[in-house]
């Protein structure tokens, strides 16, 4: 048996993480375990290690259309 999908469209989740020492954000796809303040990687920009996760969000793909 199969559940028809419906046109509901379940949001992406990204974890935004932001760097306080030269103020990078950097955006990613959310990993099980994140969450706001969670310390985070290496920044990418400047190496600090002091990296957290600012935010957590889910976004909506852009809608496709049909033809
Ligand atoms: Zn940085």
């Amino acid at each position: 048996m199969f559940f028809r999908k419906k046109k509901e469209v379940k949001p992406e989740i990204f974890t935004e993480e932001s760097c306080p020492a030269c103020g990078v954000k950097s955006r990613r796809k959310f990993e099980d375990g994140d969450y706001v303040f969670k310390p985070a990687t290496v920044c990418k920009n400047c190496s600090s290690p002091n990296t957290i996760i600012s935010a957590v969000y889910g976004e909506y793909p852009p809608e496709t259309h049909k033809n």
